[in-house]
């Protein structure tokens, strides 16, 4: 390929959309361009990339035994009816794209595709001698992120390489799982990625056990913690740990305290002395559902703790399964209240001074003498709030003795409270954020550490969810029906693309691992004024091309400078330069990585570079027939 002919515009300085380096790097390199938010070209140099990954991915897959597939984008509502997924995926946060046709059916754009394949499964899938099957496809997502950022990281419209395997137990479903896991090191390791495997949240996926692939980088949106010892790796989202000791509170019978403007725990803290960890702090939130449930949830945390929403979310959701799906839970303040179409009033409750055991009665207060929002509030549907409190408490705070908490009056707080005062113990659920410095579980000599990463991957064991909300069924070896047992495994084939950018770049520009490159090697012509340099070039870049290497030609009509500025820019792992010592048959080799140079006779170069070629690329899985 000719560069005179790739289209190519490289821009000198940073494009003021982006923000971090390898969007800032993809951009400047001509290797995409934004169309609308969160939606980009993938243009030449960029297609050439994805392919390779592609590549990379098909081998592994076909590796593993799994078969390629193309499913439609384009879904039909009732699926995810069936799945109870649509009404979450749509209303309030939803990701889905959707749209009526002109027969006047609901369609969505897939974000993710476990129900069409389900629906196959069922119809295709009758006995377990069809089992095990595991089919993937590579193609392009639609999912409406509430903030798409940072390019290709996280776009409106983007490549996913997504698998989905059948089984007829358990057992083989972790086999599978294990082959994945497996197959994944492998493609991040070929793509030239350092990543971490860590335990992961299901989130709306569902099912039971899951693990992400991170691509460790500074700019990565996931916080992951792990033990220095390596043997436990977690998102933040699901992490788990001890939570420092608490300071035991005092002897003193429970008594109320004037705390007057004392709001938060640091004001109580700086007023009497108090240890974080001696006070239980009470939240008031909502969750929303699908069947326009509103429910007011407390929960109880420990002082010094930070609530984990996706825990949370978790929590709430099985305690309240069955009500189409939680769409959203927010904190239950003035703002939600006008958002949601609630009854106003609830500003009668005292802020501040929660306590675990405020009365379910506040809300009928808040019902009786609450107006209904004026129209022009978002709500679809005026909401049906739940006249008691889920009540949930975390661990930390339910296992202190006696402690520190709101009197649900203004200006007042109990000091000495134990739960046994307080009613009905709230639900004990895991509801706090794992830490930096936390000690490890697994052994409480080990501190959690905390790094970035962008998450390129993630495997999951479904288990009989979507099988069984889709009547996808088996004969079992007894001759019974069963639902089957599924695993999914995704990989952001387009993000991970942008993620190899983030981790090998420099001042000068990207430097792609030999495997991902666009092309392995450009052969810069420094003036074309010379046509001792432009024949050598031409001869070089043609017997690269017969020895299969894949090889660019700069042939502009630039000055030499802008077109090594651009070489290095674009990060092609070896550039030949054809200048002055060409009448002497003489050529530069250059590697963009170690920056290193070599003067070699031309004669030499196709030898050389297939050699190093072949050095640089790891054996590769026999793709299976
Ligand atoms: P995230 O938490 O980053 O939103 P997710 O959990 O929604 O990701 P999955 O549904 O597991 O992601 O999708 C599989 C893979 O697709 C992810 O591991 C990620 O690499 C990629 N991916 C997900 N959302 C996007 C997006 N908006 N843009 C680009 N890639 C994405
Ligand atoms: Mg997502």
């Amino acid at each position: 390929m000719r560069v005179s002919r790739l289209m190519l515009v490289t821009l000198r300085d940073d494009p003021a959309e982006a923000e971090i380096v390898s969007h800032k790097l993809l951009l400047r390199a001509g290797y995409t361009r934004r169309i609308s938010s969160g939606i980009y070209a993938y243009l030449p140099l960029l297609w050439r990339v994805l392919q390779k990954i592609s590549e990379i991915v098909r081998q592994e897959m076909n590796g593993t035994d799994a078969l390629e597939v193309l499913l439609p984008q384009l879904q039909p509502a009732d699926l995810w009816e069936r799945s109870g997924r649509w009404a979450g995926y749509t209303a309030g946060e939803g990701i889905m794209f959707h749209l009526t046709d002109r027969q006047g059916r609901q369609q969505g754009l897939g974000p993710t595709h476990e129900e069409v394949i389900t629906a196959l499964a069922a119809d295709l899938i009758r006995s377990y001698r069809q089992l095990p099957v595991n089919l993937y496809q590579i193609q392009t997502k639609f999912r409406d992120e509430i903030r798409p950022r940072f390019g290709l990281m996280r776009g409106r419209e983007f490549i996913m390489k997504d698998a989905y395997s059948f089984h007829a137990d358990e057992a083989s479903l972790r086999e599978t799982y294990a082959a994945m896991d497996g197959a994944y090191r492998r493609i991040f390791s070929r793509c030239g990625l350092r990543t971490v495997a860590v335990e992961a949240d299901s989130g709306a996926i569902g099912g039971s056990a899951s693990q992400e692939f991170m691509v460790t980088a500074e700019a990565g949106e996931d916080l992951v913690l792990a033990s220095s010892d390596g043997r436990y790796a977690a998102n933040q989202e699901r992490a788990v740990s001890f939570a420092p000791e608490a300071v035991p509170l005092g002897p003193d019978p429970c008594h109320s305290l004037a705390t007057p403007g004392q709001t938060s725990i640091e004001a109580l803290v700086a007023a009497h002395g108090f240890d974080p960890t001696q006070i239980v702090k009470v939240l008031l939130l909502a969750a929303r559902f699908a069947d326009s449930l509103v429910q007011p949830v407390l929960v109880s945390l420990r002082g010094d703790q930070q609530l984990n929403e996706v825990k949370l979310a978790n929590a709430i959701t099985a305690v309240l399964a069955d009500h189409g799906g939680l769409l959203e839970v927010a904190p239950l303040d003035g703002a939600l209240v006008q958002r949601w179409n609630l009854p106003q009033a609830f500003d009668a409750i005292p802020f501040g001074y929660l306590g675990p055991d405020l009365a379910d009665g506040n809300i009928d207060k808040g019902i009786a003498a609450g107006v209904r929002s004026k129209s022009g509030s978002k709500a679809e549907v005026p909401s049906r709030l739940e006249r008691h409190f889920l009540r949930l408490a975390d661990p930390t705070a339910l296992e202190l003795p006696r402690f520190v908490c709101g009197a649900n009056q203004v200006d007042s707080h109990r000091v000495g409270a134990s739960w046994a005062d307080l009613g009905p113990l709230p639900q004990k659920a895991d509801l706090r954020a794992a830490q930096p410095g936390d000690r490890c579980l697994h052994d409480p000599t080990q501190h959690l550490e905390a790094t970035r990463g962008i998450e390129v991957g993630h495997i999951f064991q479904l288990g009989r969810k979507y099988s069984t909300a889709l009547e996808a069924t088996f004969t079992n070896e007894a001759g019974q029906e069963e639902p089957l047992w599924m695993g999914c495994y995704g990989i952001g084939v387009s993000r991970l693309a942008q993620a190899a950018v983030e981790q090998n770049h420099d001042a000068n520009g990207i430097c792609w691992p030999l495997a991902i490159a666009p092309f392995a090697v450009i052969v810069v012509i420094a003036s074309l004024n010379e046509p001792v340099q432009v024949a050598l070039g031409e001869r070089i870049y043609g017997a690269l091309q017969a020895a299969g290497v894949e090889v660019l030609l700069d042939d502009r009509d630039e000055r030499a400078g802008v077109k090594f500025k651009d070489a290095d820019l674009i990060g092609i792992p070896f550039r030949v330069v054809v200048g002055r010592g060409a009448a002497n048959g003489q050529i530069e080799l250059v590697s963009r990585l170690e920056g290193e140079k070599q003067d070699l006779a031309a004669d030499d170069l196709v030898p050389l570079l297939m050699q190093r070629i072949a050095a640089e690329s790891p054996v590769t899985t026999p793709a299976h027939p």
